[in-house]
């Protein structure tokens, strides 16, 4: 945990140190007048996100936004409610159910990440009160007394997926819509888990978000990055390029494990040479196999592939 860092006008970034690695899962805190935290991070360390803006004297929240359910994102909601339970919890409607009851949440989680990495690295949500919670709608305009955050549909990477758009300082809370950059070696990658993506999906969100002309990217995985129009042209290509790669391991029959190498090997060439400390951040959160499922499983859902292709040529 390294506190909170300026990175934008009353912006914030907090470190949550998820899976006790730095830099790897953010929280952002709009501290207006009516503050909202976007992105919760994980249970497990759910406390020290608290103590942190505690201790910078925050001692209310209007909103909490996640951008959507996944346990590095939402993980910490029921924790962070029970400290601020004036707050409302924004999330996409699809995606409310489930931090109310997670149940189901915990078994997908655990079928793709085992049960071991569930209790000392992902953490179990605390179920958030259902009065607390206010599902989102697409064009939702969030008053914080002195700015507005408006929230955007950003399906692919999940189907209850949004970002917060502040307008006022051109910058897109963008949660993995735009993949997990790492800002060390300014390495960017599609973050493409089973059981939902739908990679033509991300590539229409994100060309929402380049609509909205961002100048800069608040990334959960993990900063600012600007400028904003390239990087979210690089992820919108990415997303592309790497489907192209899964379909051609499916055609040849291959498995997740023999797809996450032909990644490696066609698309995703420089995952191979990142320096140690963004290679284990990459391998824990995004490891190449866990995205291989996330794209066999989508074109295994889609009964008529070629449908798209006409969408991705273009
Ligand atoms: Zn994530």
């Amino acid at each position: 945990m390294t506190g909170l860092k300026r990175v934008g006008s009353d912006t914030y970034l907090l470190d949550s140190g998820f899976m006790g690695l730095e830099g790897l899962v953010g929280v952002y805190l709009v501290d207006a007048q009516r503050p909202a935290l976007i992105e919760t991070s994980g249970a497990l360390v759910a406390p020290e996100v608290i103590s942190t803006l505690q201790s910078a004297g925050v001692d209310s929240l209007a909103y909490v936004v996640v951008s959507h359910i996944h346990l590095d994102h939402a993980g910490g909601a029921g924790h962070i409610l029970q400290a601020f339970p004036e707050a409302k919890l924004v999330v996409h409607p699809l995606g409310a159910a489930h931090l109310v009851d997670p149940t189901r949440l915990h078994a997908s989680a655990e079928r793709v990440f085992g049960k071991e990495a569930m209790r000392t690295e992902w953490g179990y949500l605390d179920p958030v009160p259902k009065e607390s919670i206010l599902a989102a709608e697409e064009g939702m305009q969030l008053s914080l007394g002195n700015r507005t955050l408006e929230i955007i549909f950003t399906p692919g990477h999940s189907k209850h997926h949004l970002c917060a758009w502040d307008a006022s300082a051109g910058a897109i809370f963008a949660g993995d819509a735009a993949g997990v950059y790492f800002r060390e070696t300014h390495y960017l990658t599609p973050t493409a888990p089973p059981p939902d993506l739908d990679p033509i999906r991300a590539c229409e969100s994100i060309e929402r978000l380049k609509a909205l002309e961002p100048e800069v990217i608040y990334f959960t995985h993990f900063g600012p990055a600007s400028p904003a129009l390239e990087y979210l042209e690089v992820a919108e290509k990415q997303y592309v390029d790497w489907l192209a790669v899964a379909r051609e391991g499916m055609r040849q029959g291959l498995g997740p494990d023999d797809v996450g190498k032909l990644f490696e090997e066609r698309v995703d060439t420089s995952r191979a040479s990142l320096p140690p400390k963004v290679a284990e951040k990459v391998r824990r959160l995004v490891p190449s196999r866990v995205q291989a499922e996330g794209y066999l499983g989508y074109l295994a859902r889609t009964v008529d592939a070629s449908e798209h292709e006409n969408k991705e040529e273009s």
